[in-house]
């Protein structure tokens, strides 16, 4: 029985204010959602704020992106190690608005893979088709393409420490979700993916979740399918009811 994970992925919205105004209705709430790990990854500017609220909470806090170098002329940029620094206990890496509004490739997800596990945190490693894709009949070889690309070389032990998010393109932020049978018929297709790669007692263990326009009132079918062990929620999670309401559907 894997533990569900309930991650919220807040974009570019809350100040540090904010974040402190969501952390003192959400603390309250999280104190029934025993049953989940809860993760919570604001911008960067509000990543302290954010720590300091989940002080003396099992509420982890992430980052949402980060660079693979540990330091240097990156201009812009954040390494694995000051994410750390910062008490963060993980980051996303790869998510869709990495990969297709800013270009980000599959060696750079690879990239940054690395840098995190090498800096002792945890990631989610955000994979997903297109509707372009899915209708042409690729979303399989998409994911295999992005799943292998992303771990190649990893080692079991490495792997064990990896969360995958199914985010299918057309799905986030867009309203339109995807059916339980196709979130997990996807996730089934991923968890075989790491069976081949590692062991079926490696894929067993390893947590899916999905992601794309999950809100209170759809979550209840997806999360209740065995393969789906969690949600990455965007726009639902910017509210601490809904985002309570969303992980309190994963018992
Ligand atoms: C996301 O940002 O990962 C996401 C799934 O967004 P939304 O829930 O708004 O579709």
């Amino acid at each position: 029985m894997r533990r569900p994970v309930i991650a919220a992925n807040w974009k570019m919205y809350k100040t540090q204010a904010d974040t402190r105004a969501f952390f003192s209705r959400f603390r309250s709430l999280a104190a029934e959602l025993r049953h989940c790990d809860l993760v919570i990854a604001p911008p960067f500017t509000a990543l302290a704020a954010a720590v300091e609220a989940a002080r003396g909470s099992e509420i982890a806090v992430f980052a949402q992106d980060v660079y693979w170098e540990k330091e240097g002329a990156w201009t812009g940029e954040v390494s694995a190690p000051m994410i750390a620094e910062a008490g963060c206990r993980g980051t996303l890496v790869g998510h869709s608005e990495r990969r297709h509004i800013f270009g980000e490739s599959d060696d750079q997800v690879h990239r940054k893979l690395r840098a995190v596990l090498a800096a002792g945190l945890s990631p989610i490693v955000c994979v997903g088709e297109t509707l372009t894709e899915r209708e042409a009949g690729h979303t399989e070889s998409v994911l295999r393409r992005q799943f292998t690309s992303a771990l190649t070389g990893l080692t079991a032990p490495e792997f064990s420490r990896i969360l995958v998010a199914y985010e299918p393109v057309w799905a986030i932020g867009t309203g339109r979700v995807a059916t339980p049978e196709m979130a997990a018929a996807a996730h089934g297709f991923l968890r075989g993916l790491a069976a081949e790669a590692y062991s079926p007692a490696a894929a067993e263990a390893l947590r899916i979740l999905y992601g794309g326009s999950v809100k209170p009132d759809n979550c209840g079918g997806l999360l209740c399918e065995t393969e789906i062990d969690g949600a990455l929620v965007g726009g639902a999670s910017l509210d601490p009811v809904a985002f309570a309401a969303i992980a309190r559907a994963a018992k």
